[in-house]
């Protein structure tokens, strides 16, 4: 039986693209794979890994023929990438992504893409803090949701292929409009770093001594911050800068709870602060029982025999 895709054009072989690579190979969902990034010494390695069929530092080059591509770069680079492969888009191509934020990609994509090609964006809830194509793993999104946000000129029959691919990946799929998908992120995964990124950074302008002592006891908390703040920075630059308004929408919401809760502890209000953290466990043990976390005290981290990567953890 003939693969679903005749070939697969990935741009940008870090863990996101290793990991479709290698996970679309796996289900045979592609026949070939090309794979174009910025640096050479990127590029060797995807090869030494045998990520894909065909590799190359021309985007372009990568895309002609594919009737599926996959952008799988910070978000910064989308403008100069679709702006290089727009002219060797093929009608009848799908044109996707796996962006953190949707709004801001569309609104970059969007006046590039020739008539006859599907922009279908994308956005695996799946990741772990390591980069690079070595970081790829093929279970990633193995029960984990991934958000499609068509156009309403994409047909359905092209939006329902990308979500075979995805299912067929182990993801569940929703549909969804780019700036709800936004503002979800942004309390689910963009606070949340922004939040781990201030906390590790108030440690780290520390003194010394103080320091070191944090790092003895981070166990009691802190190093689950640690590890989402050691995200890519370039990555989560993006992010930031590409979904601003939901961002401060959310940062205005979270900064008032905070102020709710500052009182509660200055006012010594045991009941209130009681009543906040019984509902905060509520939460998550419903995130437990929707099957996106293990009941186990480690967030998530692999406790019997270890695969080398983290698949249940924070995302983007
Ligand atoms: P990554 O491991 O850092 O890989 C990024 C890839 O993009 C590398 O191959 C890099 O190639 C290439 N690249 C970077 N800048 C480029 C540019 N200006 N032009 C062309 N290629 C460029 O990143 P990732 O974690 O896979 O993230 C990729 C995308 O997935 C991001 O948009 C992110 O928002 C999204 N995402 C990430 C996660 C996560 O947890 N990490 C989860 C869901 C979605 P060179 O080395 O050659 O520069």
């Amino acid at each position: 039986m003939s693969a679903p895709f005749r070939k697969l054009a990935l741009i940008g072989i870090g863990l996101i693209g290793s990991s479709i690579a290698l996970a679309a190979r796996r289900q045979g969902l592609v026949e070939t794979i090309a794979i174009a990034t910025r640096k050479q010494e990127t590029l060797d390695e995807a090869r030494d890994l045998g990520l894909g069929d065909l590799y190359t530092l021309d985007a372009a080059e990568a895309v002609r023929g594919a009737d599926l591509v996959i952008l799988c770069t910070p978000v910064g680079a989308y403008e100069s990438v679709i702006g290089t492969i727009a002219p060797a888009l093929e009608p009848g191509a799908i044109l996707s992504d796996v962006g953190s934020v949707k709004g801001h990609v569309v609104k970059v994509l969007k006046g590039h893409v020739p008539a006859g090609v599907s922009l279908i964006p994308a956005h695996p809830i799946a990741g772990t803090e390591h980069s690079g194509p070595s970081a790829g793993f093929p279970e990633l999104f193995a029960g984990r949701w991934c958000v499609l946000t068509p156009g309403p000129e994409v047909e359905a029959a092209q939006t329902e292929k990308l979500a075979a691919f995805w299912r067929a990946m182990g993801s569940q799929v929703e549909c969804m409009e780019p700036g709800h998908h936004d503002m979800v992120l942004a309390i689910t995964s963009h606070i949340p770093h922004l939040v781990a990124y201030n906390i590790v950074g108030t440690v780290a302008d520390l003194e010394a001594a103080t320091q070191s002592e944090v790092i003895k006891f981070s166990a009691s908390g802190f190093r689950d911050f640690t590890r989402i703040a050691a995200s890519d920075p370039v990555m989560w630059r993006d992010v930031f800068l590409t979904n601003r308004d939901a961002v401060l929408e959310m940062l205005g919401r979270f900064t008032e709870d905070l102020s709710v809760l500052q009182r509660a502890v200055r006012t010594g209000d045991g009941p209130a602060l009681e009543a906040m953290f019984t509902r905060t466990r509520a939460i998550r043990r419903s995130i437990i029982s929707a099957g996106q976390e293990t009941a186990a005290a480690d967030f998530g981290r692999p406790h019997e025999a270890p695969p080398a990567p983290q698949s249940d953890s924070d995302e983007a």
